[in-house]
């Protein structure tokens, strides 16, 4: 698509992160600015230093996948989310194997809900036999489990030892690994699309279909939906100003219609459980396709990911199994896998607000979830001369969002790092 992309004009510039907005004296956005290069460690300009440029335009729009960084602050900003359900997501995490051709069956796609998993956590997994020997496996985990000794990544290492699972990859090799957050909220959490100057588009608006697990199909058709508005708009004279018709449009539209028949899966599912929530939420499905309508409305979520985790006092610790590094592997490997590179001297793009706050509630009473839910081992509390110490390892960061999103305090606030750094996942 970037090719095709460019070829009609547009131009692309990977390697340059967005880091602001930009507003103009009436408080409409006018434009983005990528971040400053070269600063090192100390906050201070390196030998290397460049200024970010600013790009502008008459109309933004917003498309940087789950929880942007700029989203979420143009959310709070114009207060987008008012009257809206809390976003919900999902932590995804996936591996890429080369398997042994006696144990490939192109074309097979399998899902599975549960297990490993209990009956009161949402998730599950998907497996997709690929061309060429390649499986695609991977496991969700609801981020609104309620235990802070859940353990994401491991669920998913222990998915692939059940005896349905393993024989796919006996024999076979690991190729890749990633790992990224995924919009569970649905119709009811979407935030109002417009603002001043421009709108949210695909996921930064949260546009996934759960039962379904996609949304590369709604964002493409947001972007569809805003171009047309914005094209319109621009013929007419205007920018700069509101363009409300994309807000008052994409319900009654394609993608409406989508998330509007599955409203109420997520609901269900974290109410009454994996066996009857699931079951109900088919239910659910079977009547708004059939007939336009649910016995149930539409269901609220009630609480953010963050709010939803509980103390460790009311839990007790999960005993994971060791990985055998055939199987089931450890997070380290994993992430070398993911082609993750940071320049290592650069600020932390991972902010902690408050660090006493940290130790006081995410430690102290949380027992570190951060330790547990980070899919690349990124945050560790580490005792040093007596005291608890909480260490950031920028450099492992695979951008997935999920600290962002489940840090019970919301204390963690996740920016760009400098330049296109991150993950590279080519075939992911
Ligand atoms: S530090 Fe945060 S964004 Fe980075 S991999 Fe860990 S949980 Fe994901």
């Amino acid at each position: 698509l970037a090719t095709k992309a460019e070829e009609l004009g547009v131009e692309i510039y990977p390697g340059f992160a967005a880091t602001e907005v930009l507003y103009n004296d009436e408080g409409a956005v006018i434009g983005v600015a990528t971040g400053d290069m070269g600063i090192e460690k100390n906050g201070e300009p390196g030998p290397n230093y460049t200024r970010g440029m600013e790009l502008l335009g008459k109309y933004v729009l917003i498309g940087e996948g789950v929880r942007g960084s700029l989203a979420k602050q143009l959310i709070a900003k114009f207060d987008l989310s008012k009257d809206r359900e809390p976003q919900k997501f999902g932590i995804g995490i996936k591996e890429l194997w080369q398997v042994k051709p006696e144990n490939h069956r192109p074309g097979l796609v399998q899902h599975s809900f549960g297990w490993p998993l209990g009956m009161k956590t949402g998730g599950g997994s998907f497996l997709y036999h690929l061309e060429d020997n390649l499986v695609a496996v991977g496991f969700v985990v609801h981020l609104n489990y309620k235990n802070p000794y859940l353990y994401p990544f491991e669920e998913f290492q222990r998915f692939k030892t059940h005896p349905a699972i393993r024989p796919t990859f006996e024999g076979g090799k690991r190729l890749s690994y990633g790992a990224r957050a995924i919009t569970e909220g649905g119709y009811q959490s979407v935030p109002k699309l417009s603002f001043p100057g421009g709108a949210l588009i695909g996921c930064s608006a949260g546009l996934v279909n759960v039962p379904r697990i996609k949304g590369s199909h709604n964002a493409v058709l947001s972007g569809m939906l805003a171009a047309e508005k914005i094209a319109a708009a621009i013929v007419s004279g205007r920018s700069h100003d509101e363009v409300t018709e994309i807000e008052n449009e994409w319900r009654k539209g394609d993608i409406g219609k989508d998330l509007k028949r599955v409203r109420n899966v997520k609901p269900l599912w974290s109410k009454f459980g994996t066996a009857l929530g699931v079951a109900l939420g088919g239910f659910d499905m079977w009547t708004n396709t059939l007939f336009g309508f649910s016995v149930f409305g539409t269901l609220k979520h009630g609480k953010s990911d963050a709010e939803s985790l509980e103390p460790a006092s009311q839990h007790k610790p999960i005993a994971y199994p060791k990985p055998d590094g055939v199987l089931t592997f450890d997070r380290l490997s994993s992430v070398f896998l993911s082609n993750t590179n940071h320049e290592e001297d650069q600020p932390v793009h991972l902010q902690v607000k408050d660090m006493n706050l940290q130790k006081s509630s995410e430690h102290d009473i949380y027992a570190g979830p951060s330790t547990r839910y980070c899919p690349a081992g990124v945050y560790e509390w580490v005792e040093k001369d007596g005291k608890d110490v909480f260490v950031i390892n920028a450099q492992n960061c695979v951008h997935c969002k999920t600290c962002d999103i489940k840090d019970p305090n919301q204390n963690i606030n996740w920016v760009p790092p400098q330049g296109g750094e991150g993950p590279v996942y080519p075939n992911m």
